[in-house]
């Protein structure tokens, strides 16, 4: 199939449209654990499901497919596929993370990398030229999350690449928030782009998943080596999920995304709200930065009250979100950062970091946005007429 379809288009007519042993144009789950091998001087395509399998490897080609090149790797959750990629340093190695890095990366790597002696520090990814006097001569990795959780923070791609190519560093991205339907990472020289599947990508609040693309063939090798030596694989129904939620991803991005700036606009006239961070908007400081290096702004939020009473009264009163951890659902999701995603995270460090008391989280679903809208209306007018 054509590359020069529209990702609307390739996310249904791609290498797996149809099997090619049956023209089934769903792809087969292949449940086997191993491959009978017709000789052991030729081992066949497929030996053992640890290192490869047929419906794991329609999904990884689907997503490097989609981000644009490069080589797929299926993971059993978004963790897996980060730490794998982590471990392509050695020890004595230094990694260079966003400050408001995802929790999940931050106790990876202050609590687990930090016992194989890889060191790291915590930078502004915003702040360029802070960034290149944090890079050390043993950095290897300049690692990204744009826009970040849970403030939105835009980070300069191409300039972080500019940098790490100038320091022999790799530069990796999470790019679960805006997904490869708004924001192609290998396109800009980036060199592992990674994801939760389990949020926008399959898209249902099912199935728990992560993805990795590599670009380089080298690199490539390595990875193939990493996961086949953890086996942090992707099991075959959840590969299936994904492949399924995929095709659905552009059109469900973009009714979350319009709706995602109707309700950015209404928050920020709303005198509950203090501050809404959400790179949509002009006023938000990544807003121009944004529409050069993503061709869209996401269906992801975050506002804040005035006070841990106003969330909770917020929340008293709230109908539609459901109120969860986790985001990218056909449900709108709405989460309490302080007391879920950075709770492991000290009061002072948080509060350093921006992540006040008063701090929500909204990921926009499918539901109707007037409807979205006036549930919002009446929560949040609760509050300033108490
Ligand atoms: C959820 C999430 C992860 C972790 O993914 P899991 O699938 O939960 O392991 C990593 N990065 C970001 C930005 C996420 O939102």
């Amino acid at each position: 199939m054509s590359k020069y379809y529209s990702l609307q288009t390739r996310l249904l007519h791609n290498t797996h449209k149809v099997d090619k042993a049956t023209g089934a144009v769903s792809v087969p789950i292949q449940h086997a654990s191993t491959f009978h091998q017709d000789s052991f001087d030729d081992f066949g395509k497929y030996d053992y499901a640890r290192s490869g399998n047929p419906t794991r490897e329609a999904l990884e080609i689907a997503i490097a497919e989609l981000e644009g090149g490069g080589y797929g790797f299926a993971f059993s959750s978004g963790m897996a596929a980060i730490s794998t990629a982590f471990m392509m340093l050695r020890s004595g190695d230094h990694v260079l993370i966003p400050d408001d890095v995802y929790g999940g990366t931050f106790r990876f790597i202050t609590e687990v990398l930090s016992r194989f002696q890889i060191e790291h520090t915590f930078v502004d990814m915003t702040n360029l030229a802070l960034v290149e006097t944090q890079i050390r001569p043993n950095t290897k990795v300049i690692y990204i999350e744009t826009p970040s959780n849970p403030l939105l923070k835009v980070t300069d791609i191409k300039a972080i690449v500019a940098l790490a190519k100038q320091y022999g560093c790799l530069t990796y991205v999470d790019n679960t928030f805006m997904t490869p339907a708004c924001q192609r990472p290998l396109e800009l020289d980036v060199d592992v782009v990674l994801h939760s599947a389990t949020k926008f990508l399959s898209g249902h609040s099912d199935v728990v998943a992560g993805l990795a693309v590599v670009k380089d063939k080298i690199l490539a090798k390595e990875m193939r080596f990493l996961q086949n030596s953890f086996g942090a694989i992707l099991g075959v129904q959840d590969c299936w999920l994904v492949l399924r939620g995929l095709k659905t991803l552009h059109i469900r991005l973009q009714q979350s995304i319009e709706s995602a700036i109707k309700l950015a606009r209404f928050l920020e006239n709303h005198s509950a709200v203090r501050e809404v961070n959400y790179p949509g908007l002009e006023s938000h400081p990544g807003h121009t930065l944004q529409c050069k290096q993503a061709s869209s702004f996401g269906a992801v939020l975050s506002f804040s009250l005035q006070s841990e009473d106003d969330v909770r009264q917020l929340l008293n009163n709230i109908e539609i979100p459901v109120f969860a951890v986790s985001l990218g659902a056909v449900e709108s999701i709405l989460s309490y950062p302080a007391k879920m995603s950075h709770e492991a995270m000290p009061k002072e460090e948080r509060h350093k970091r921006g992540i006040s008391d008063g701090l929500l989280r909204l990921s926009v679903g499918l539901e109707n946005v007037d409807d979205l809208i006036e549930d919002f209306a009446n929560a949040l007018d609760a509050i300033v007429t108490e």
